[in-house]
C-alpha cells in the first residue's frame, strides 16, 4: 500500500470544522442514564472527560464507567479528568457498576478509571472485583477494560489479566514523540509492554491515539507497526479536541479523508478492527470490538 502524506487542516486558519459538529444528549435513554449514574454515585469518563458522543451514546443508553473515583494522580496534557489526591478507594464501587449495568440494560459494557499511582496496586484489586461483580449480576454480558499502565506493577496488571476482560485495552494516546508532552508520567515503551503482556496472556488487545496534536503521518505508520509488533487487534483514531485552555491546543484538524487512509493503512498492516474518523473515541461503538470472525486464527 502506498502511503499518502495528507496533511490535515491548519488551527489558526479555521474554527472547528462542520465534521466536528455533534447534536447535544437528550431525550428518555439519556434521562434514564444520568438518573442511574446519579444514583449510584457513579462516574463516567463521558462527563469528565467531556467526550463530544455523550449526545449518540447516552441517547442510545450506553456510558463508560470510571472507577476508583474522579480524581487523577497524573496530569495529562490533553485529559480533562482533574488531578489531585484521590479519595481512598470504595469497596462496594464494583457491586454499585454492576447493578448500574444491569439496570442500564447492558450487552457490553466499557469500564475504565483514572490513574492511582498513590495505591500500592494501582487500583488492580478493584478492577479484578469489578470485573467479577459485573459478570456475577449481568450473566452473558461481555466487558472492556480500559486500563492504567499501573506504573509497570506486572503483578497488578496481572491481576487485572486473572479476571479475563474479553477486551482488555490501553490507549498510547499518541506517536511516540510526543509522549513526554503529552503523557508526561506515562512512558511508550511501557505502554507497548501492557498490551504485549495482555497478549501474551490470551486477551484480545486494543488500544488507541488521538490525532491532531502535531504528530506526522511517518510517526502514525510508526505507532501502528509498534503496536501490531505485540499483537494489538483493535485500534481507534480520533481527533484530538482541546478540553479548556489549559490544555495542549489542536495543532491540526485531520480530515475525515486522512482518517479513512489511516484505517485502510492499519487494516492493510493487519489489524482485525480498526476505528478512525474524527469523532472516534476509545469507547465508541466499543461493542463491535469484542470479538471478530478472524479473532481465533490470530497468535501473536
Ligand atoms: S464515546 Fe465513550 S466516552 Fe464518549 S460518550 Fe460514548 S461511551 Fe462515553
Amino acid at each position: 500500500m502506498r502511503y499518502l502524506p495528507v496533511l490535515g487542516v491548519r488551527t489558526q486558519q479555521q474554527r472547528r470544522p462542520q465534521w466536528l459538529k455533534v447534536r447535544l444528549p437528550y431525550g428518555e435513554n439519556y434521562r434514564k442514564v444520568l438518573n442511574i449514574v446519579n444514583t449510584f454515585k457513579l462516574h463516567t469518563v463521558c462527563q469528565s472527560a467531556r467526550c463530544p458522543n455523550m449526545g449518540e451514546c447516552w441517547t442510545a443508553g450506553t456510558a463508560t464507567f470510571m472507577i476508583l473515583g474522579n480524581i487523577c494522580t497524573r496530569s495529562c496534557g490533553f485529559c480533562a479528568v482533574a488531578t489531585g489526591r484521590p479519595l481512598p478507594p470504595d469497596e462496594k464501587e464494583p457491586y454499585r457498576v454492576a447493578q448500574a449495568v444491569k439496570l442500564m440494560g447492558l450487552k457490553h459494557c466499557v469500564i475504565t478509571s483514572v490513574d492511582r499511582d498513590d495505591l500500592p496496586d494501582g487500583g488492580a484489586a478493584i478492577w479484578a472485583a469489578t470485573i467479577k461483580a459485573v459478570r456475577k449480576y449481568n450473566p452473558g454480558i461481555t466487558i472492556e477494560t480500559l486500563i492504567p499502565d499501573f506504573k509497570g506493577n506486572w503483578e497488578a496488571l496481572q491481576i487485572v489479566l486473572e479476571a479475563r476482560p474479553d477486551v482488555l485495552s490501553h490507549n498510547m494516546e499518541t506517536v511516540k514523540r510526543l509522549h513526554r508532552r503529552v503523557r508526561p508520567q506515562a512512558k511508550y515503551e511501557r505502554s507497548l509492554e501492557v498490551l504485549h503482556r495482555a497478549k501474551a496472556f490470551g486477551l484480545r488487545t486494543k488500544s488507541g491515539a488521538m490525532l491532531g496534536l502535531g504528530e506526522t503521518p511517518e510517526e502514525v505508520y510508526e505507532l501502528m507497526r509498534d503496536l501490531r509488533e505485540v499483537g494489538c487487534d483493535v485500534l481507534t483514531l480520533g481527533q484530538y479536541l482541546q478540553p479548556t485552555k489549559m490544555h495542549l491546543p489542536v495543532e491540526a484538524y485531520i480530515t475525515p479523508e486522512q482518517f479513512e487512509h489511516y484505517k485502510q493503512v492499519a487494516l492493510a498492516m493487519g489489524f482485525d478492527q480498526v476505528e478512525s474518523a474524527p469523532l472516534v473515541r476509545s469507547s465508541y461503538h466499543a461493542e463491535r470490538h469484542v470479538k471478530h470472525p478472524c479473532y481465533q486464527k490470530k497468535t501473536l
